[in-house]
């Protein structure tokens, strides 16, 4: 089974994936982890992407949907063919290039979950997101302390805001999402494909919310 989590960033979408793929037997795919692993690796387009993110903008379709195809390839070699994909896609033509890359091995989509919460939550979960200037641990305050204000808890290092977490960033994020991302609910409603989960409550009830629209998209799958 082929599952898309559409949500906006800060929605719990890759949390959410993360419970929910060895739930159903299928292997996580995140844009978001690969494009970090680039990143990390300081390959030439690790740092291309980068640049691209840093500035706030969303990485083009093509270079995006090539590092899937490579992904999907490594999985399939591994013997996994069930996948949850999280922050992909994110435009039309992503997923126009997912039905394409999925029909050449056989398979579809066969569920879409949106998260929905609502702005302003989701502004005040990105603005609340520090990371260790020393260490590198995250944090989120808007649900955990640590036992000295701005301090990290593992290191003793001083707490800061990622530019990318600051209000600006946050506000272009979201509206990218609006205008290209939130497109696909009609691209995949069309095909009956979209069951909405409402993310602003407890992590295991949208947990729960997103196990019970999965097995009835099975169900509709197999009649
Ligand atoms: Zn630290």
């Amino acid at each position: 089974m082929n599952i898309i989590v559409i949500g906006p960033q800060g929605s719990g979408k890759g949390t959410q994936a993360d419970l929910i793929g060895p739930k159903i037997g299928a292997a996580k795919l995140s844009t978001g982890d690969l494009f970090r692993a680039e990143i990390a690796a300081e390959t030439p387009l690790g740092l291309r992407v980068k640049e691209i993110l840093a500035s706030g903008n969303l990485v083009e379709d093509e270079l995006t949907l090539a590092i899937v195809d490579e992904r999907l390839n490594t999985l399939a070699s591994d013997g996994i063919s069930s996948y949850i994909f999280d922050g992909f896609p994110r435009t039309t033509a992503q997923a126009v290039g997912l039905d394409q890359l999925l029909e050449t091995r056989g398979q579809k989509v066969d569920a879409v979950i949106e998260l929905t919460v609502p702005e302003d939550v989701l502004i005040e979960r990105m603005s609340s997101r520090r990371v260790c200037s020393g260490c590198g641990a995250n944090y989120n305050l808007a649900f955990q302390t640590t036992q000295r204000d701005d301090i990290c808890d593992q290191c003793g290092g001083q707490l800061v805001q990622r530019p990318d977490d600051m209000p600006g960033a946050i506000r272009k994020r979201l509206q990218l999402y609006n205008d290209l991302t939130k497109p696909l609910l009609d691209f995949y409603g069309a095909r009956g494909l979209v069951t909405t989960v409402d993310g602003n409550q407890d992590v295991e009830r949208v947990q729960e919310a997103i196990v019970h629209a999965l097995s009835a998209a099975a169900i509709n799958s197999e009649a």
